[in-house]
Protein backbone atom coordinates (compact mmCIF):
# COMPACT_ATOMS: atom_id res chain seq x y z
CA UNK A 1 0.00 0.00 0.00
CA UNK A 2 1.41 3.02 -0.72
CA UNK A 3 1.08 6.59 -2.15
CA UNK A 4 1.22 7.19 -5.52
CA UNK A 5 0.79 10.93 -7.74
CA UNK A 6 -0.82 10.63 -11.14
CA UNK A 7 -0.48 13.18 -13.79
CA UNK A 8 -2.56 13.39 -16.85
CA UNK A 9 -1.57 15.85 -19.15
CA UNK A 10 -3.68 17.60 -21.81
CA UNK A 11 -4.04 15.09 -24.41
CA UNK A 12 -4.42 12.00 -22.13
CA UNK A 13 -7.93 14.21 -20.80
CA UNK A 14 -8.07 15.89 -24.27
CA UNK A 15 -11.91 14.60 -24.21
CA UNK A 16 -14.51 12.59 -22.29
CA UNK A 17 -13.68 8.97 -23.62
CA UNK A 18 -9.97 9.77 -22.66
CA UNK A 19 -11.09 11.22 -19.27
CA UNK A 20 -12.77 7.81 -18.62
CA UNK A 21 -9.90 6.14 -19.89
CA UNK A 22 -7.88 8.03 -17.12
CA UNK A 23 -10.23 8.06 -14.20
CA UNK A 24 -9.77 3.97 -14.63
CA UNK A 25 -6.33 4.00 -14.42
CA UNK A 26 -6.91 6.37 -11.16
CA UNK A 27 -9.08 4.05 -9.98
CA UNK A 28 -7.41 0.49 -10.56
CA UNK A 29 -4.31 1.86 -8.30
CA UNK A 30 -6.84 3.03 -5.65
CA UNK A 31 -8.56 -0.49 -5.57
CA UNK A 32 -4.88 -2.40 -5.67
CA UNK A 33 -4.27 -0.78 -2.27
CA UNK A 34 -3.43 2.76 -2.70
CA UNK A 35 -3.89 6.25 -2.08
CA UNK A 36 -4.31 8.53 -4.86
CA UNK A 37 -3.18 11.94 -5.73
CA UNK A 38 -4.67 12.65 -9.66
CA UNK A 39 -2.73 16.17 -10.96
CA UNK A 40 -4.52 17.04 -13.98
CA UNK A 41 -3.85 19.26 -16.70
CA UNK A 42 -6.27 21.60 -18.76
CA UNK A 43 -8.34 19.63 -21.79
CA UNK A 44 -5.88 19.23 -25.10
CA UNK A 45 -5.39 22.62 -26.31
CA UNK A 46 -7.73 24.35 -24.17
CA UNK A 47 -4.77 26.48 -23.01
CA UNK A 48 -3.38 27.40 -26.09
CA UNK A 49 -6.78 28.49 -27.31
CA UNK A 50 -6.95 30.60 -24.05
CA UNK A 51 -4.28 32.51 -24.63
CA UNK A 52 -5.06 32.71 -28.87
CA UNK A 53 -8.45 34.63 -27.63
CA UNK A 54 -6.94 36.69 -24.91
CA UNK A 55 -4.95 38.06 -27.90
CA UNK A 56 -8.07 38.86 -29.74
CA UNK A 57 -9.09 40.95 -27.30
CA UNK A 58 -5.96 42.62 -26.05
CA UNK A 59 -2.25 43.07 -27.64
CA UNK A 60 -1.01 42.76 -24.46
CA UNK A 61 -3.51 41.28 -21.94
CA UNK A 62 -2.26 42.36 -18.29
CA UNK A 63 -0.45 39.04 -16.90
CA UNK A 64 -2.98 38.64 -13.59
CA UNK A 65 -6.28 38.12 -16.15
CA UNK A 66 -3.97 35.77 -18.37
CA UNK A 67 -3.71 33.77 -15.41
CA UNK A 68 -7.07 34.04 -14.02
CA UNK A 69 -8.14 32.84 -17.59
CA UNK A 70 -5.90 30.26 -17.91
CA UNK A 71 -6.82 28.54 -14.71
CA UNK A 72 -10.01 27.86 -15.72
CA UNK A 73 -8.74 24.95 -18.03
CA UNK A 74 -7.28 22.88 -15.23
CA UNK A 75 -10.65 23.52 -13.05
CA UNK A 76 -12.35 22.36 -16.31
CA UNK A 77 -10.32 19.11 -15.97
CA UNK A 78 -10.40 18.35 -12.42
CA UNK A 79 -13.81 18.46 -11.82
CA UNK A 80 -14.74 16.16 -14.75
CA UNK A 81 -12.30 14.03 -13.76
CA UNK A 82 -13.62 13.94 -10.02
CA UNK A 83 -17.01 13.09 -12.04
CA UNK A 84 -15.81 10.26 -13.90
CA UNK A 85 -14.32 8.37 -10.98
CA UNK A 86 -17.35 8.85 -9.08
CA UNK A 87 -19.15 7.08 -12.46
CA UNK A 88 -17.17 4.44 -11.65
CA UNK A 89 -17.92 3.92 -7.77
CA UNK A 90 -15.00 5.40 -6.17
CA UNK A 91 -15.16 8.20 -4.04
CA UNK A 92 -13.18 11.91 -5.77
CA UNK A 93 -13.04 15.30 -4.59
CA UNK A 94 -11.39 17.83 -6.47
CA UNK A 95 -9.68 20.82 -5.46
CA UNK A 96 -8.33 24.06 -7.19
CA UNK A 97 -4.58 25.33 -5.82
CA UNK A 98 -6.04 28.13 -3.86
CA UNK A 99 -7.90 24.94 -1.98
CA UNK A 100 -5.11 23.10 -0.84
CA UNK A 101 -2.99 25.90 -0.14
CA UNK A 102 -0.64 25.86 -3.40
CA UNK A 103 1.16 29.38 -2.47
CA UNK A 104 2.84 31.20 -4.97
CA UNK A 105 5.02 34.44 -5.25
CA UNK A 106 3.40 36.73 -7.51
CA UNK A 107 5.18 36.61 -10.74
CA UNK A 108 2.19 35.73 -13.00
CA UNK A 109 2.28 33.29 -15.66
CA UNK A 110 5.53 31.92 -14.22
CA UNK A 111 5.05 31.88 -10.45
CA UNK A 112 7.07 29.75 -8.09
CA UNK A 113 6.06 27.57 -5.57
CA UNK A 114 6.56 28.14 -1.56
CA UNK A 115 4.69 26.11 -0.46
CA UNK A 116 1.72 23.73 -0.12
CA UNK A 117 -0.05 22.95 2.61
CA UNK A 118 -1.20 18.99 2.17
CA UNK A 119 -3.49 18.91 4.80
CA UNK A 120 -7.15 18.87 3.11
CA UNK A 121 -5.25 16.45 0.54
CA UNK A 122 -4.37 14.32 3.59
CA UNK A 123 -8.15 14.20 5.11
CA UNK A 124 -9.17 13.44 2.02
CA UNK A 125 -7.11 10.35 1.45
CA UNK A 126 -7.76 9.40 4.74
CA UNK A 127 -11.35 9.25 4.09
CA UNK A 128 -10.47 7.12 1.63
CA UNK A 129 -11.27 9.65 -1.16
CA UNK A 130 -9.42 10.32 -4.07
CA UNK A 131 -7.93 13.57 -4.09
CA UNK A 132 -7.96 15.13 -7.85
CA UNK A 133 -5.54 17.95 -8.11
CA UNK A 134 -5.76 21.33 -10.72
CA UNK A 135 -2.19 21.24 -11.93
CA UNK A 136 -0.51 24.65 -13.09
CA UNK A 137 -2.39 26.77 -11.14
CA UNK A 138 -1.66 28.56 -7.44
CA UNK A 139 -2.42 31.65 -5.44
CA UNK A 140 0.07 34.46 -4.21
CA UNK A 141 -0.42 35.87 -0.45
CA UNK A 142 -2.91 37.86 -1.76
CA UNK A 143 -5.52 35.04 -3.08
CA UNK A 144 -4.42 36.17 -6.83
CA UNK A 145 -4.59 33.17 -8.65
CA UNK A 146 -1.22 32.28 -10.37
CA UNK A 147 0.08 29.65 -12.85
CA UNK A 148 3.29 28.34 -12.87
CA UNK A 149 4.56 28.80 -16.44
CA UNK A 150 3.73 26.49 -19.61
CA UNK A 151 3.46 22.92 -18.98
CA UNK A 152 3.32 23.76 -15.14
CA UNK A 153 1.05 20.85 -14.11
CA UNK A 154 4.22 18.40 -13.90
CA UNK A 155 5.85 20.79 -11.14
CA UNK A 156 2.16 20.87 -9.29
CA UNK A 157 2.49 17.16 -9.35
CA UNK A 158 6.27 16.40 -8.31
CA UNK A 159 6.13 18.93 -5.60
CA UNK A 160 2.94 17.36 -4.28
CA UNK A 161 4.85 13.70 -4.57
CA UNK A 162 7.57 15.45 -2.56
CA UNK A 163 5.72 17.36 0.30
CA UNK A 164 3.57 13.68 0.52
CA UNK A 165 6.84 11.85 0.69
CA UNK A 166 4.85 9.36 -2.14
CA UNK A 167 6.12 6.51 -3.35
CA UNK A 168 6.34 7.45 -7.32
CA UNK A 169 5.18 10.44 -9.70
CA UNK A 170 3.88 9.05 -12.44
CA UNK A 171 3.60 11.16 -15.72
CA UNK A 172 1.13 9.68 -18.35
CA UNK A 173 1.76 10.99 -21.87
CA UNK A 174 0.60 10.01 -25.18
CA UNK A 175 4.64 9.91 -26.07
CA UNK A 176 4.85 7.13 -23.68
CA UNK A 177 8.56 8.25 -22.15
CA UNK A 178 12.01 9.98 -22.25
CA UNK A 179 12.84 8.97 -25.91
CA UNK A 180 17.13 9.73 -26.70
CA UNK A 181 15.68 12.69 -28.98
CA UNK A 182 12.04 13.89 -29.66
CA UNK A 183 10.78 10.53 -31.96
CA UNK A 184 8.38 13.18 -34.21
CA UNK A 185 11.62 14.40 -35.53
CA UNK A 186 13.99 11.30 -35.19
CA UNK A 187 12.23 8.36 -36.28
CA UNK A 188 14.55 5.61 -34.75
CA UNK A 189 14.85 7.51 -31.44
CA UNK A 190 15.05 4.83 -28.64
CA UNK A 191 13.39 5.15 -25.29
CA UNK A 192 15.37 5.57 -22.18
CA UNK A 193 14.48 3.05 -19.52
CA UNK A 194 16.74 5.61 -16.68
CA UNK A 195 17.86 9.01 -16.70
CA UNK A 196 19.30 10.66 -14.09
CA UNK A 197 17.80 13.95 -12.79
CA UNK A 198 21.01 16.32 -13.61
CA UNK A 199 20.26 14.87 -17.37
CA UNK A 200 16.19 14.54 -17.45
CA UNK A 201 16.89 18.77 -16.16
CA UNK A 202 19.31 19.84 -19.05
CA UNK A 203 16.71 17.31 -21.19
CA UNK A 204 14.26 19.53 -20.20
CA UNK A 205 15.25 22.92 -20.33
CA UNK A 206 16.86 22.13 -24.01
CA UNK A 207 13.98 21.31 -25.96
CA UNK A 208 12.72 17.96 -25.13
CA UNK A 209 8.93 18.47 -24.56
CA UNK A 210 8.94 16.30 -21.81
CA UNK A 211 8.47 17.56 -18.09
CA UNK A 212 8.83 21.20 -17.24
CA UNK A 213 12.37 21.88 -16.33
CA UNK A 214 11.23 23.17 -12.65
CA UNK A 215 9.53 20.23 -11.94
CA UNK A 216 13.01 18.42 -12.23
CA UNK A 217 14.27 20.83 -9.74
CA UNK A 218 11.63 19.80 -7.35
CA UNK A 219 11.87 16.40 -8.02
CA UNK A 220 15.89 16.66 -7.26
CA UNK A 221 15.77 18.97 -4.42
CA UNK A 222 13.05 16.40 -2.65
CA UNK A 223 14.01 12.87 -3.86
CA UNK A 224 10.97 12.03 -5.68
CA UNK A 225 10.73 9.17 -7.46
CA UNK A 226 9.30 9.99 -11.33
CA UNK A 227 7.98 7.82 -13.69
CA UNK A 228 7.27 9.17 -17.28
CA UNK A 229 4.94 6.51 -18.74
CA UNK A 230 2.08 5.72 -21.78
CA UNK A 231 -1.14 6.97 -21.17
CA UNK A 232 -2.43 4.09 -23.76
CA UNK A 233 -0.77 1.08 -22.33
CA UNK A 234 0.28 -0.66 -19.20
CA UNK A 235 4.08 -0.73 -20.41
CA UNK A 236 7.02 0.93 -18.30
CA UNK A 237 8.62 4.72 -19.42
CA UNK A 238 11.13 6.18 -18.61
CA UNK A 239 12.36 6.46 -14.72
CA UNK A 240 14.38 9.55 -13.48
CA UNK A 241 15.96 9.16 -10.76
CA UNK A 242 19.18 9.56 -8.83
CA UNK A 243 22.03 9.45 -10.46
CA UNK A 244 23.86 5.77 -9.81
CA UNK A 245 27.28 5.00 -10.79
CA UNK A 246 26.76 2.52 -13.97
CA UNK A 247 25.33 5.95 -15.77
CA UNK A 248 28.10 7.60 -16.56
CA UNK A 249 29.01 4.63 -18.73
CA UNK A 250 26.76 6.58 -21.31
CA UNK A 251 28.61 9.25 -22.66
CA UNK A 252 25.56 10.67 -24.46
CA UNK A 253 22.26 9.70 -23.57
CA UNK A 254 19.83 11.90 -26.06
CA UNK A 255 19.79 14.94 -28.08
CA UNK A 256 17.34 17.81 -28.12
CA UNK A 257 16.56 21.15 -29.93
CA UNK A 258 15.08 24.02 -29.36
CA UNK A 259 13.41 26.68 -32.07
CA UNK A 260 11.86 28.30 -28.69
CA UNK A 261 14.55 31.05 -28.46
CA UNK A 262 15.77 34.18 -30.37
CA UNK A 263 19.47 35.93 -30.50
CA UNK A 264 19.82 39.23 -29.26
CA UNK A 265 22.82 40.99 -29.94
CA UNK A 266 24.19 44.37 -28.55
CA UNK A 267 26.80 45.91 -30.32
CA UNK A 268 29.46 48.19 -29.57
CA UNK A 269 28.99 47.44 -25.55
CA UNK A 270 31.67 49.39 -23.81
CA UNK A 271 34.24 46.80 -22.17
CA UNK A 272 34.69 47.93 -18.67
CA UNK A 273 33.69 45.78 -15.34
CA UNK A 274 30.40 46.21 -14.89
CA UNK A 275 28.71 45.98 -18.35
CA UNK A 276 28.12 42.36 -18.46
CA UNK A 277 26.20 42.77 -15.06
CA UNK A 278 23.95 45.49 -15.72
CA UNK A 279 22.89 44.07 -18.85
CA UNK A 280 22.12 40.71 -17.22
CA UNK A 281 20.54 42.32 -14.24
CA UNK A 282 18.06 44.30 -16.72
CA UNK A 283 17.00 40.98 -17.86
CA UNK A 284 16.53 39.60 -15.11
CA UNK A 285 14.55 42.37 -13.38
CA UNK A 286 11.99 41.64 -16.08
CA UNK A 287 12.26 37.89 -15.45
CA UNK A 288 13.42 37.20 -17.99
CA UNK A 289 15.86 34.19 -18.65
CA UNK A 290 19.01 34.52 -20.67
CA UNK A 291 20.62 31.36 -21.89
CA UNK A 292 23.52 31.44 -23.71
CA UNK A 293 25.58 34.68 -23.28
CA UNK A 294 28.96 35.21 -25.78
CA UNK A 295 30.84 38.14 -25.84
CA UNK A 296 33.41 39.17 -28.40
CA UNK A 297 37.20 40.06 -28.37
CA UNK A 298 36.86 44.04 -27.77
CA UNK A 299 38.22 46.27 -30.21
CA UNK A 300 38.69 49.83 -29.37
CA UNK A 301 36.91 49.51 -25.94
CA UNK A 302 33.81 48.18 -27.27
CA UNK A 303 32.81 44.69 -27.51
CA UNK A 304 29.74 42.66 -29.00
CA UNK A 305 27.05 40.68 -26.57
CA UNK A 306 25.00 38.35 -28.16
CA UNK A 307 22.41 36.21 -25.71
CA UNK A 308 19.50 34.43 -26.01
CA UNK A 309 15.74 34.37 -24.46
CA UNK A 310 12.92 32.35 -24.67
CA UNK A 311 11.04 33.28 -27.87
CA UNK A 312 8.00 33.83 -25.60
CA UNK A 313 9.73 36.89 -23.73
CA UNK A 314 10.91 38.40 -26.99
CA UNK A 315 9.41 41.68 -27.55
CA UNK A 316 10.02 42.55 -23.79
CA UNK A 317 13.64 41.36 -24.30
CA UNK A 318 14.26 43.61 -27.35
CA UNK A 319 12.92 46.48 -24.93
CA UNK A 320 14.79 46.01 -22.32
CA UNK A 321 17.84 46.07 -24.87
CA UNK A 322 17.32 48.85 -26.74
CA UNK A 323 17.21 50.60 -22.81
CA UNK A 324 20.07 49.43 -21.90
CA UNK A 325 22.28 50.55 -24.91
CA UNK A 326 20.67 54.20 -24.29
CA UNK A 327 21.67 53.66 -20.80
CA UNK A 328 25.48 52.13 -21.31
CA UNK A 329 26.24 54.21 -24.84
CA UNK A 330 26.48 51.20 -26.86
CA UNK A 331 25.42 50.23 -30.04
CA UNK A 332 22.13 48.91 -31.29
CA UNK A 333 20.16 46.16 -31.08
CA UNK A 334 19.60 43.17 -33.71
CA UNK A 335 17.19 40.48 -33.04
CA UNK A 336 17.74 36.77 -34.72
CA UNK A 337 14.77 34.74 -34.14
CA UNK A 338 15.32 32.25 -36.80
CA UNK A 339 17.90 30.41 -34.73
CA UNK A 340 17.83 26.49 -33.13
CA UNK A 341 19.61 25.60 -30.33
CA UNK A 342 20.92 21.92 -30.77
CA UNK A 343 22.58 19.91 -27.39
CA UNK A 344 23.92 16.75 -26.20
CA UNK A 345 23.28 15.95 -22.89
CA UNK A 346 25.24 13.03 -20.85
CA UNK A 347 26.61 12.09 -17.54
CA UNK A 348 29.15 10.13 -18.86
CA UNK A 349 30.90 13.06 -20.75
CA UNK A 350 32.11 14.34 -16.99
CA UNK A 351 34.62 11.18 -17.20
CA UNK A 352 35.22 10.89 -21.89
CA UNK A 353 36.79 13.60 -23.90
CA UNK A 354 35.89 14.23 -27.61
CA UNK A 355 32.27 15.07 -27.29
CA UNK A 356 32.47 18.26 -28.41
CA UNK A 357 34.61 17.48 -30.59
CA UNK A 358 32.81 15.01 -32.95
CA UNK A 359 29.47 17.07 -32.65
CA UNK A 360 31.40 19.81 -34.41
CA UNK A 361 32.69 17.59 -36.78
CA UNK A 362 28.86 16.01 -37.74
CA UNK A 363 28.26 19.89 -38.24
CA UNK A 364 30.69 20.69 -40.22
CA UNK A 365 30.33 17.73 -42.44
CA UNK A 366 26.80 18.60 -43.08
CA UNK A 367 28.05 22.29 -43.31
CA UNK A 368 26.16 23.80 -40.76
CA UNK A 369 27.53 27.06 -39.59
CA UNK A 370 27.91 26.89 -35.63
CA UNK A 371 27.23 30.60 -34.19
CA UNK A 372 27.55 30.01 -30.27
CA UNK A 373 28.41 27.47 -28.06
CA UNK A 374 27.96 26.84 -24.73
CA UNK A 375 29.05 23.48 -22.46
CA UNK A 376 28.69 22.53 -18.49
CA UNK A 377 30.20 19.47 -17.18
CA UNK A 378 27.14 17.35 -18.72
CA UNK A 379 26.42 18.90 -21.85
CA UNK A 380 27.13 20.75 -25.42
CA UNK A 381 24.96 23.17 -26.51
CA UNK A 382 25.14 25.26 -30.31
CA UNK A 383 23.13 27.86 -31.76
CA UNK A 384 23.01 27.02 -35.29
CA UNK A 385 20.21 28.36 -38.37
CA UNK A 386 16.93 27.26 -37.69
CA UNK A 387 16.22 25.60 -41.38
CA UNK A 388 19.09 22.95 -40.56
CA UNK A 389 17.73 22.27 -36.95
CA UNK A 390 16.31 18.57 -38.10
CA UNK A 391 18.59 17.36 -40.43
CA UNK A 392 21.71 18.36 -37.82
CA UNK A 393 19.68 16.26 -34.98
CA UNK A 394 19.45 13.32 -36.79
CA UNK A 395 23.07 13.45 -37.66
CA UNK A 396 24.23 13.65 -34.43
CA UNK A 397 21.42 11.06 -33.05
CA UNK A 398 23.34 8.92 -36.16
CA UNK A 399 27.11 9.82 -34.75
CA UNK A 400 26.70 9.01 -31.41
CA UNK A 401 24.67 5.63 -32.44
CA UNK A 402 21.65 6.86 -29.76
CA UNK A 403 19.32 4.46 -31.58
CA UNK A 404 21.62 1.51 -29.67
CA UNK A 405 20.76 0.47 -26.27
CA UNK A 406 23.56 1.22 -24.26
CA UNK A 407 25.87 -2.15 -23.43
N1 LIG B 1 -2.32 23.63 -19.23
C1 LIG B 1 -1.02 24.16 -18.99
C2 LIG B 1 -0.25 24.25 -20.29
O1 LIG B 1 -0.77 23.88 -21.33
C3 LIG B 1 -0.26 23.41 -17.96
C4 LIG B 1 0.14 22.01 -18.34
O2 LIG B 1 -0.38 21.43 -19.29
O3 LIG B 1 1.01 21.43 -17.68
O4 LIG B 1 0.85 24.72 -20.30
MG1 LIG C 1 2.35 19.27 -20.43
Amino acid sequence: MGTIVQKFGGTSVADAAKIRLAAERIVRAKREGNSIIAVVSARGDLTDELVALSHEVSAAPPRREMDMLLSTGEQQSVALMAMAVDALGEEAISFSGAQIGIVTDSFHTKAKIKNIDPTRIIEALDAGKIAIVAGFQGVDENFNVTTLGRGGSDTTAVAIAGVLKADVCEIYTDVGGVYTADPRLVPDARKIERLSYDEMLELASLGARVMQARSIEFANKYNVAIHVRPSYSDSEGTYIVREVPEMEGIVVSGAAVSEAEAKITLRAVPDRPGVAAAVLGGFAARKINVDMIIQNISASGFADMSLTVPMSDLAEAREVAVALTEDLDAGRVEVDDNIAKLSVVGIGMRSHTGVAEKMFSVLAAEGINIQMISTSEIKISVVIDQASAQRALRAIHRAFELEKAPA
